[in-house]
């Protein structure tokens, strides 16, 4: 086991990003948290982007939007936020080309580094900077004061490409909760594990499967929302801040007592085994090359499947939830 560093803002220099001129291509999620972000603290990006909705939600902003192509060749150091299969073919027309000599390239996660996807120059400073949320959340705590954290890399592991990712680190907010220091490889496929077995994957199936369970007995979908769905929200935010270890302090001790003795026979050392098969199909390439043919339509149609995906929905509007993920 490694035992990471994670650094403070104290312990990160910011002035490796000082003189560097900021391309923020793509405005979606992670496009205009980091672009607001950096504004916020004092510095000035220059948004890339195709014509379209983010192109106008850049206005909306603030923001004087232009052309990926323009906004490469007029800055220094382009962070590629555009979803992560349009990223090799808008690399090789609208970035590359327009490239000044000695500019640094970021990416938010190490994808489609680690898996090879993109044909870089020998000479270009590349490395990633990838923030462990969503933007909207990115943002949000940023206000706040805080941050979430991130993860930094430098491609081919040179001093000068990490401490401008670390300053960029620093500038969107992530050192105020702490940024660890990694590869590519190491944030591509823990990241994928993650996505897969908890975030969007086992957490959703687990969820899913104790609501039907709920509704198939006759109980009320939207009680069964709050209880298997709603509530996951807070017990999450919970163990985040406590951990597990303390846990049975700060629940009900029926909760405690039934969680204690109950959950293991629902995730039980099998699902771990599935969990290893999971992680070895990220790292032996079989999930990429899926995804691959995913988005090139050559798989399977996919989906989340359930029958009672609507009645998620139906409990879920008979609440008024404030809205997020925006
Ligand atoms: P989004 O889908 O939210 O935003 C994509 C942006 O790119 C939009 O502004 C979109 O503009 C633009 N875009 C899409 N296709 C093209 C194209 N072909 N050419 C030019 N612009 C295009 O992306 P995310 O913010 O989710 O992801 C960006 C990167 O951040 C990815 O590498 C992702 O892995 C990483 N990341 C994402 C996180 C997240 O939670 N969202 C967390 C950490 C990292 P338009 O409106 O015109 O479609
Ligand atoms: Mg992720």
């Amino acid at each position: 086991m490694t035992e990471a560093k994670c650094l403070a803002d104290s312990e990160v220099d910011i002035s490796p990003l000082s003189g560097k001129r900021i391309a923020i291509v793509g405005y979606g999620s992670q496009g205009r948290a980091q672009a607001l972000n950096l504004r916020d603290s004092g510095y000035h990006p220059t948004i890339g982007i195709r014509k379209g909705k983010s192109y106008e939600r850049a206005i909306a902003d603030g923001f004087s939007p232009t052309s990926v192509e323009d906004a490469t060749s007029e800055s220094n150091l382009i962070v590629v936020l555009t979803p992560d299969e349009t990223q090799p073919l808008l690399l090789k027309k609208s970035v590359l080309p327009y490239l000044r000599e000695g500019s640094f390239v970021c990416f938010a996660t190490g994808l489609n580094l680690y898996f090879g996807r993109l044909s870089l120059p020998e000479h270009l400073n590349v490395f990633m900077v990838a923030p462990k949320g969503p933007g909207h959340i990115l943002r949000e705590r940023f206000l706040q004061g805080s941050g979430i954290p991130a993860i930094v890399a430098a491609y081919r592991e040179d001093e000068e490409s990490l401490k401008v990712a670390l300053a960029y680190s620093k500038a969107i907010g992530c050192t105020r909760v702490g940024v660890i220091v990694s590869t590519v490889r190491e944030e591509a496929i823990a990241d994928l594990f993650g996505e897969q077995c908890v975030l969007a994957g086992g957490l959703v199936e687990l969820m899913k499967n104790a609501f039907e369970v709920l509704v198939e007995r006759g109980y009320t979908p939207e009680i069964a929302f709050i209880e298997c769905i709603l509530e996951v929200e807070y017990m999450a935010s919970l163990i985040a801040h406590t951990g597990i270890k303390h846990l049975r302090d700060r629940i009900s001790s029926t909760a405690f007592f039934g969680g204690a003795t109950r959950g293991s026979k629902i995730v039980d050392e099998k699902t771990k085994k599935r969990m290893f098969s999971v992680l070895d199909e990220i790292e032996n390439g079989k999930f990429i090359g899926e995804f691959l043919e995913y988005v090139n339509g050559k798989f399977p149609m996919v989906d989340y499947s359930g029958k009672y995906l609507d009645l998620i929905d139906t409990a879920r509007q008979a609440l008024r939830l404030s809205q997020g993920g925006d």
